[in-house]
């Protein structure tokens, strides 16, 4: 595992592709048959593969835990250590090298034992064991070991990687094409894997796995409907943009789950639309969207919203909030009659979009108004801009949130921003932030986290920068929730001011975008208020200053139409 953390320091540092591709893929090809898959996906940044439903359960306190265990740190020291670096991982180095943390290097965890302490502490049940476990591994690390651990385990790997660069040293490693190994990739959602078979020169046997979810494909920022055009013309296909939250729904005979944007399982949460799949005759893969829809009609996203985190819905929230799902595209198709479980699924995200639409067309999917639980994405076709902001004000008055703009011929593109999709919404947009600090608050909300700091990425330096502060447009009942998770998720508190783990995405609606030297981002907002909790992102999704610079961009020059990376549409403030 040293060798590892030496390796991710060695990469952060460089700057150039080709350097960082050279290390890893020299690194790679150095390492016995155990230690491949287990230092590949670690170099995703993730204990555990992308589509492998397990997580290690450990919050930045339960880390936070384990180092005050191995050494005599406080939090407070820890706190100051993290206000230093802005990385949990560089704070723990250095507050163990500073408490003289020094254990012998033959009880130095090896890549393997590490990996088999993330999984004993995923089956552990309780804060308590799973802190107990991570004390124990840590307490063998050096300092430079454990920042391996704890950017693995906190997800703050910040060191350029990202699955193409890993992808690409595998190619190299293995002296492969890298376009199988992408199509392998993509396929088995496992880098573990893929890094095995491309070794082993098996990148042909890679199949897609039914319940292992593909990364999603994402839709492209742009212009206005001339650069649409321009982009994807001469002609493009205009789909509705529903505001509900995006879900993949793989289905083998009876068996179907549902999977949410970050590849979780999200089945329970919506047992209407795993119930009504579960009769229909084939088997497949379909991406959509969830949509809150009543007696024909769109609910707003904020209806969604008391389905979205829990469990397993109520029957008085399931009346209340009715859900259906929106199919758009078909992602693998088997035959239907496949009584022992065994056929073979038929990839198609190489095909065009065209080809993917013409057979989604074609399989069962029992209408909501007739008694289903699904619809088909509107489609329309689009040559001219007048065409584009006609199909665009019908969508909105289908209460949609705006248009998905796709090109016919394009292949689907897992976990890309590829240029085939690209989406048009309207001003005011809002802006997905992570809060990264929260107050008690005043009046009402005394006693409760009810004031929240929050921040965008700055692409830059892959830094949180903060652009404001908002009282909570949020229900009692979410502050109070949300209130238990901050104390829980506390990294240091000066005042009244507590300074938090960064993992709550919120939507931030606002009047206006100023430039403003006040928050580290160079821009603050007018009547910032938080249009919703967004469970269903991910930190890693938030928007970036250079968003919110078109956006600042967009407002001054009055345009009205907005196509960007992150931004929702919503009423302005009243009053
Ligand atoms: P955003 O969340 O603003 O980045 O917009 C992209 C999201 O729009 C996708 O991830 C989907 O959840 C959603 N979406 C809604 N309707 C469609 C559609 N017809 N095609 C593709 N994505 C859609």
């Amino acid at each position: 595992m040293r060798r590892w953390s030496d390796l991710a320091e060695r990469v952060a540092a460089t700057t150039r592709t080709s350097e960082k591709t050279a290390l890893l893929a020299d690194y790679l090809r150095s390492l016995t048959a155990d230690e491949l898959p287990i230092a590949a996906v670690f170099l995703t940044g993730r204990p555990f593969p992308e589509a492998d439903q397990r997580s290690a359960g450990l919050g930045w306190s339960a880390i936070m835990t384990a180092i005050g265990n191995v050494a005599s740190i406080t939090r407070g020291d820890l706190g100051a250590a993290y206000d230093r670096h802005s990385d949990l991982s560089k704070a723990v180095e250095d507050v163990l090298v500073g408490a003289g943390h020094a254990p012998p290097p033959e009880v130095s965890p090896t890549l393997p034992e590490v990996a088999a302490t993330f999984a004993a502490v995923e089956s552990a049940s309780g804060p308590a064991a799973k802190a107990r476990l991570l004390t124990e591994l840590l307490a063998r690390c050096d300092p430079a070991t454990a920042k391996g651990i704890v950017k693995v385990l906190g997800r703050e790997l910040r060191i350029g990687l990202r699955e193409g660069l890993v992808e690409a040293a595998i190619a190299k490693a293995f002296d492969r094409p890298l376009d199988a190994v992408k199509w392998a990739g993509m396929l088995t959602g496992d880098v573990g894997r893929l890094a095995e078979l491309a070794r082993d020169d098996q990148l042909d046997d890679a199949e897609l796995a039914l319940f292992h979810p593909l990364k999603f494909m994402l839709a492209s920022p742009a212009e206005d409907a001339a650069e649409i055009l321009r982009r994807l013309g001469p002609e493009v296909w205009v789909e509705d943009k529903y505001d509900g939250i995006r879900a993949q729904l793989h289905k083998r005979g009876t068996d179907v789950r549902l999977y949410s944007r970050d590849l979780n399982d999200v089945s329970a949460q919506f047992p209407e639309v795993v119930d009504a799949a579960r009769p229909l005759g084939w088997t497949g893969v379909i991406d959509g969207e969830i949509l809150a829809w009543k007696d024909g009609l769109v609910l707003p996203f904020q209806s969604l919203q008391a389905r979205l985190g829990r469990k397993s819905p109520s029957d008085a929230i399931r009346a209340e909030v009715p859900v259906i799902f929106v199919a758009f595209d078909l992602l693998a198709l088997g035959p239907g009659d496949d009584p022992d479980g065994e056929a073979t699924v038929e990839p198609l995200l190489r095909e065009p979009l065209r080809e993917r639409r013409r057979r989604l067309d074609a399989i069962e999917l029992p209408l909501a108004g007739a008694g289903g639980r699904f619809i088909r994405s509107h489609l329309g076709v689009a040559i001219d801009v007048d065409a584009l902001e006609v199909a665009f004000a019908d969508s909105r008055a289908r209460r949609n949130e705006g248009l998905m703009v796709k090109d016919p011929t394009s292949i689907y593109s897992p976990g890309r921003r590829g240029l085939g999709w690209l989406k048009m919404k309207k001003a005011l947009a809002t802006i997905d932030c992570v809060v990264v600090g929260v107050e008690v608050g005043h009046g009402k909300r005394h006693g409760v986290l009810s004031d929240y700091t929050f921040a965008v990425r700055d692409t830059k330096t892959d830094k949180l920068v903060n652009i404001g502060k908002a009282y909570s447009g949020l229900t009692d009942a979410e502050i109070a929730e949300m209130t238990k998770w901050f104390e829980a998720h506390t990294i240091a508190t000066y005042g009244r001011y507590r300074q938090v783990e960064p993992t709550v995405v919120v939507e931030i609606a606002f009047d206006v975008i100023v430039r403003s030297k006040r928050h580290g981002s160079g821009f603050s907002l007018r009547f910032p208020r938080i249009a919703a909790l967004r469970p269903d992102k991910s930190v890693d999704e938030i928007d970036t200053v250079d968003t919110v610079t078109a956006l600042y961009e967009g407002l001054q020059h009055g345009s009205e139409l907005l196509v960007t990376a992150g931004a929702r549409t919503v009423p302005p403030a009243a009053g």
